[in-house]
Order: structure tokens, then C-alpha cells, then sequence
């Protein structure tokens, strides 16, 4: 990833000393000197015992609407009990429930290809959950280019294309495979198609082999959400390369009966909060923000099956807990609110949950600063989105934490991962995006992508602990100083995200 230093038209707010922009305006009543700060509480042996703990195998990966992430959120409200955090979530508990709609191909679902008995989920996947009944003749269109589907009439049968001729870096190959999926599959459907089989090339072998297990888990959201609904759409079915050898024999017939089953999980969030100092400020909240699940169990990846998530997203469950203690030997002026979200990787579903039934009044949550993935990468580097725009929704938020970051531990900060063209799209992978969606001023703090993500390798022993309690700190400053400062954030007018 690219280094860059850190936005020169924000380079004003970084020579101040951590507590100067509070000090410039007419002065507020008690103002907290930065020496207040309880920093010296966030202490590095504790942040690894916790991660060490939390990203065991113990807890099988902390899987979203499993029985894992719920044994592991129980372990965190009992650390955060320890740390002295009042309960916040329902009923005076530290928990707020919500239940996860999954949708995915029934069990009993089938299909065959000319001989080729293909067992669903293991010799083949169907992309996106549909009910449909085919029966059709096989045609096979090569790659699919204008060419070779010219000499075809695929109104009415079944139309297998061979993935080939990608890009090969890792980025742009998964965003080929995916768009042909996306694109190539509706163009054939609107020409009459009644299902489309992609098949894999050598190397999108591996591309397959990992996502044969996320489709394989089918669809998750909230109930009534928009992404429930199941809709008969030609099926889209995507083979591994070992049946690029059969696939093209002439005169094959596809018979497929694809049935769609849908039920609802528990899930969980997990709220805590230090309440504030001040008579009117403690009405509002600073809100910290992290997600405990990860994969869970699943394809092994050299005899370990097991996805830990250690930097994803056990980094961010430590750092918190670490800023609990500081909150606790030293509260601050607003309220600090704790909130841990369940099944962030089944597609942001406790954030958005939480964000629409917070269990404080919304209008209160000042700030939001979210932890995920904070443990990895180069020490000395780090990356703060929703820092640029269209992603900015608070200059002054940023400021604040870029001031911190300079009081603090000084990152070179990446300004690359924000951009609305960067290819991973990161700014609209995690927790704080349904609250920016609302408006409230969030942030994302983050040392982002490695090899390692969503594979069983994200393990304990390889994360940095100085820089994640460095990126600790910082979190902890931004939010002693937004917790503290008379003005809450300022809002930036027009706001709007680009998705
Ligand atoms: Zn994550």
C-alpha cells in the first residue's frame, strides 16, 4: 500500500499540541489540560493477554449468528464488567439481541450436468440463492466473446462460459471474475438464457476455493431487509476448473431444481459506558465502535480451519477494552459508550442495527470511532477514512484526530484507502458506515489489508503490539478530547457518500 503523509490542507490542525484547539476559543468552563488524560491505563500486556484470549481457537473464529460468537461476547462482558463499565444495552444488560435472516439454497436442491452428478456445494456452487426449475440443452460459448456468442442462439438453454484471460493481481483479478458474474450472467439472461455455469480457469482455482465456501453460506441480513427477498433469476452457477475437461462435450442437458430456505439466528451486540462528568455533557456520547465476530470454521488453509480473526477483529476488541480502563480511572466530560457489534462480517448487521435502535437517544452519539483491523503493516503507518471526502463527514472530527495523532503516536498516514477510486472499496467495510449514513461524525481507524485477511492465518503471534497500542492511543485521545471539547463535532453540510 501506498504511503503518503498526512492532507497539507489539514496540516494547520497538526502542529497543535493536544488540547490547543479547545484552548484557542473563548474559554469553556473546566476545560481538561491533556495532561488529564488517563493514557498511561492503555497498557500493551493487557492488550495481548485480551487478543491472545479473544482470538483463540477456543472460540472456533467467533462466526456471526453462531453459538461461537455468542460464547465469545459473554467472555467480553465479563472483561468489561471487570473494567468497571456500567451495562448499557437492553433490559440493564450488557446485551442487545437482533436476529439475522439467512437465506440459502435448500439442502435438497440439485443438479446435473449430462453425467456429471454435481453435489452443491462441493463440486459446485450457485452464486445468489434462487428457486428455479430448469431443464435445458448445454451450449458452450467459450470465453463468451462477442465472437463466439454471435454464432450462438441461447435463448432457452443453459450457456457455459470459461473464465479466462484475467488480470492477474489479486485485486483486479477478483473484481473480473466478479463483474463477469454480475455482467456477463444478465446479459445472457436477458438473451434468453435460463441459467449460465462459469467455470474456473487454473488460476481462478484459488478464487474459487474461497468463495465456494462464503456462497455456500448463502445470504445474511436483517429481517424485512431489501436483500431477503428471493427473486427466480436464471441460476448462476460457478464450477472449479476440473470441469473445463467436460464441460464443452456437445449435446449435454442441464436439469437443475434449486429450492430457497430462509430462517432467522440470534446475534448480539455488546454495550457498555462510562458515564461523563458534566451535568449536560453526560447526556451525550462519544461512541467506540468495533465488531467481536470473524469466519468461524471453515476451508482449511495448510491443516488449520479455524479463522481467528486476530487482526479482524480482535484488535479492535482489545483496543477497547483498554480505553475502558483509561475512561474508567479517568472519566471524561461527555459519556463514553462502548458498543461491540455482532456480525459484522455477515454484512454490517449489528451496526445497522444498532444505529437504528441505539439503545441511547441517536441524537446524543456526538462521535463515532471505529476499530477494525489495527495490528499489522508497517509500525510507523496507519490510516484514518472518512478523513477525505466524499467520505468526510466531519472536518472538525478529523482535525481532532489528527491533532491526537500527532500528541500521540505520530503515524504516517495513509491518504490512498480513502479515495472514492481505490479498488477495495474499504471506507464501506465496516461498522461505522451506518452511522455516517445518518449523519453522525465517524471515523474508521485502521492499518489495513494484509496477505493474511480472512485466512487462518490472521493468528495472535502475528500482530505488532506496540503499533496496536499506539493505534489504541490514538483512538483514546480523539475521543478524551471529543468527550471533552464544550462544542461537539461540527457536521459537514452536504455530506454524501458516493454509494
Ligand atoms: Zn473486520
Amino acid at each position: 500500500m501506498k504511503q503518503l503523509l498526512l492532507l497539507s490542507c489539514l496540516a494547520a490542525g497538526l502542529t497543535l499540541p493536544l488540547g490547543a484547539s479547545a484552548q484557542r476559543k473563548p474559554a469553556p468552563a473546566a476545560k481538561p489540560a491533556a495532561t488529564g488524560n488517563a493514557i498511561g491505563a492503555i497498557k500493551e500486556a493487557d492488550i495481548k493477554r485480551d487478543l491472545f484470549a479473544l482470538a483463540g481457537d477456543h472460540f472456533r473464529g467467533r462466526e456471526g449468528g453462531t453459538l461461537d460468537e455468542l460464547k465469545a461476547s459473554v467472555w467480553l462482558a465479563d472483561q468489561i464488567r471487570a473494567t468497571g463499565m456500567l451495562p448499557a444495552g437492553d433490559d440493564g444488560t450488557y446485551f442487545q439481541w437482533f436476529s439475522l435472516q439467512r437465506t440459502r439454497l435448500a439442502k435438497s436442491s440439485t443438479l446435473r450436468i449430462g453425467t456429471h452428478e454435481i453435489k452443491l456445494n462441493e463440486d459446485g456452487v450457485v452464486t445468489a440463492p434462487t428457486n428455479a426449475s430448469v431443464n435445458a440443452p448445454l451450449v458452450y460459448v467459450g470465453t463468451g466473446s462477442a465472437a463466439e456468442l454471435a454464432k450462438v442462439d441461447v435463448k432457452g438453454k443453459a450457456v457455459a462460459v470459461q473464465i479466462a484471460g484475467a488480470p492477474t493481481d489479486g485485486i483486479s483479478y477478483r473484481r473480473y471474475v466478479f463483474g463477469k458474474f454480475a455482467g456477463q450472467a444478465t446479459e445472457l439472461a436477458k438473451a434468453g438464457a435460463v441459467a449460465v455455469v462459469f467455470v474456473s480457469d487454473a488460476p481462478s482455482q484459488a478464487l474459487y476455493d474461497h468463495w465456494s465456501h462464503i456462497y455456500e453460506r448463502g445470504r445474511y441480513s436483517l429481517p424485512g431487509a431489501a436483500s431477503t427477498r428471493v427473486v427466480s433469476t436464471p441460476p448462476v452457477i460457478w464450477l472449479p476448473a476440473s470441469a473445463s475437461s467436460w464441460v464443452q462435450q456437445a449435446g449435454q442437458q442441464l436439469t437443475a431444481e434449486l429450492k430457497v430456505e430462509s430462517f432467522q439466528y440470534p446475534s448480539v451486540n455488546i454495550v457498555a459506558k462510562q458515564p461523563g462528568t458534566d451535568a449536560q455533557l453526560k447526556k451525550e456520547y462519544v461512541l467506540f465502535s468495533t465488531h467481536q465476530d470473524h469466519d468461524g470454521v471453515r476451508a482449511p488453509i495448510a491443516g488449520d480451519s479455524i479463522y481467528n480473526g486476530a487482526d479482524d477483529n480482535a484488535t479492535g476488541c482489545a483496543a477497547l477494552l483498554a480505553i475502558m480502563r483509561a475512561f474508567k480511572q479517568q472519566p471524561a466530560r461527555r459519556s463514553a459508550l462502548f458498543v461491540y457489534q455482532g456480525s459484522e462480517e455477515r454484512g454490517l448487521l449489528g451496526s445497522t442495527y444498532f444505529s437504528a435502535h441505539p439503545t441511547v437517544p441517536q441524537a446524543s452519539i456526538v462521535a463515532v470511532l471505529n476499530a477494525e483491523m489495527m495490528g499489522r503493516n508497517a509500525p510507523d503507518s496507519a490510516a484514518l477514512l472518512g478523513s477525505t471526502p466524499p467520505h468526510l463527514n466531519s472536518s472538525d472530527l478529523v482535525k481532532m484526530a489528527l491533532a491526537a495523532n500527532q500528541a500521540g503516536p505520530k503515524f504516517k498516514l495513509d491518504t490512498e484507502w480513502d479515495k472514492p477510486t481505490h479498488p477495495e472499496g474499504w471506507y464501506f467495510r465496516s461498522d461505522h458506515l451506518p452511522y455516517a449514513r445518518l449523519g453522525i461524525p465517524a471515523i474508521m481507524y485502521t492499518s489495513l489489508l494484509h496477505v493474511d485477511y480472512h485466512t487462518p492465518r490472521d493468528e495472535p503471534q502475528r500482530i505488532d503490539y506496540a503499533k496496536l497500542t499506539n493505534m489504541t492511543r490514538w483512538m483514546y485521545l480523539t475521543g478524551w478530547m471529543v468527550a471533552n471539547r464544550t462544542a461537539p463535532p461540527a457536521r459537514e453540510p452536504g455530506f454524501k457518500l458516493e454509494r
